[in-house]
């Protein structure tokens, strides 16, 4: 049977992704060895690199003043290395989930932290707006999509300091404004590659400033002039990140791959909010278009393991929601194809019907 993959991370990749990089364990380039035997240094590796950096700035109109790196470490790594890096005495957070409040927490450990709003005490189910950001910060930071309550800010803010943003779960799924941003990371596993690279988008000109000592491998300036090869980069996931980014721009790139990401979430959106059974968990104007967190009303909540049951039968992977939200969560990540979210749909209806 035909699996439905909604895992919120590691998750769902292209089959054009897997398939190659498949083909890349058995033989890279011709070189009649594996990927996961060659030098990093080899200039076939080189040219995978050189390439998928290349490939992002013309996906994403990566102004020039901007340099793209790979590094490890996940998008928790850079919870410390953009304060590292950028924050000299104050930086502003926005605090509109677990992953931003980790974010806090580290950068509380390079200096003083203004959390300009928080949506806490409702459980993140809402994007806080109307918040000042002080003009003496040297940045303010958000994550533009929390993974696990399901909420997005699809827009590209404005505001009159640095920006530093973590883009791990919605990057790639919308055109983004990188000139309005000093920084941008996300980690591979939500809708590049499989785990193990961390993408960076980083104007060279905001680095530099602090007057710290920095250590070599968390100086984003070492990876920079180094080419992000400074030290053995994640090779695997870099050869599968630049097959996802080829099958990007055969989509038409990403405004072809928004309008498909709208039109996924928009179905499911409108069933949860049609089915007698379900209803969503966030408001509806700051709902993610990646992932989305439903539960049982309140008279069918005896329903919820059944459910479960019912999908899995049926195929779902993953679909369980975050411990902290609770019901459930279809994460529909760019490779999502549309048919999955289709048969997600008809199993809510069909559930539906037999209640
Ligand atoms: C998954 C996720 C992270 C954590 O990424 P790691 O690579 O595991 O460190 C951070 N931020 C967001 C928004 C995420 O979705």
């Amino acid at each position: 049977m035909k699996k439905h993959n909604f895992s919120a991370g590691p998750s769902i990749l292209s089959e054009f992704t897997i398939k190659n990089t498949a083909a890349a364990v058995e033989n890279f380039a011709g070189m009649g060895l594996s990927i996961l035997e060659i030098s990093h240094r080899s200039k076939e590796f080189v040219a995978v690199s050189d390439e998928a950096r290349a490939m992002i700035k013309t996906l994403l109109d990566v102004p020039s003043g901007y340099e793209v790196v790979f590094l490890g470490g996940g998008a928790s790594l850079q919870f410390c290395m953009v304060p590292y890096n950028l924050l000299a005495k104050k930086a502003a957070y926005l605090d509109t989930g677990t992953w931003a409040s980790n974010a806090i927490k580290e950068a509380k450990l390079f200096g003083e932290v203004d959390v300009v709003a928080s949506s806490k005490e409702a459980n993140y189910t809402y994007i806080p707006k109307g918040y000042t950001i002080p003009e003496d910060v040297d940045y303010f930071h958000f994550t533009s999509n929390n993974t696990i309550y399901g909420t997005e800010i699809r827009y590209d803010p404005v505001v009159k300091v640095r920006m530093a943003c973590d883009m791990s779960s919605d990057i790639f799924s919308r055109p983004v404004d990188v000139s309005k941003y000093d920084i941008i990371y996300a980690g591979a596993q939500k809708n590049l590659a499989p785990a193990g690279v961390t993408l960076i988008i980083v104007r060279e000109e905001a680095l530099g400033h602090v007057e710290r000592a920095i250590p070599t491998m968390l100086d984003y300036r070492t990876h920079i002039k180094k080419e992000s090869m400074f030290n053995t980069p994640p090779v695997l996931p870099i050869y599968s990140a630049l097959q996802t980014l080829k099958w990007y721009k055969e989509q038409g790139g990403v405004e072809a791959i928004e309008k498909m990401n709208l039109d996924k979430a928009a179905i499911l959106y409108d069933e949860i909010d049609r089915n007698k059974l379900f209803r969503g968990t966030v408001a509806i104007e700051d709902r993610s278009i990646m992932n989305v967190c439903f539960i049982m009303n309140d008279e069918y909540k005896e329903l919820e393991a059944d459910f479960a049951s019912f999908a899995a039968a049926a195929g779902m992977v993953g679909i369980k929601g975050h411990r902290s939200v609770g019901g459930f969560r279809a994460s529909l990540y760019n490779a999502m194809p549309k048919s999955s979210v289709e048969a997600l749909i008809t199993c809510m209806k069909e559930f539906e019907k037999q209640h």
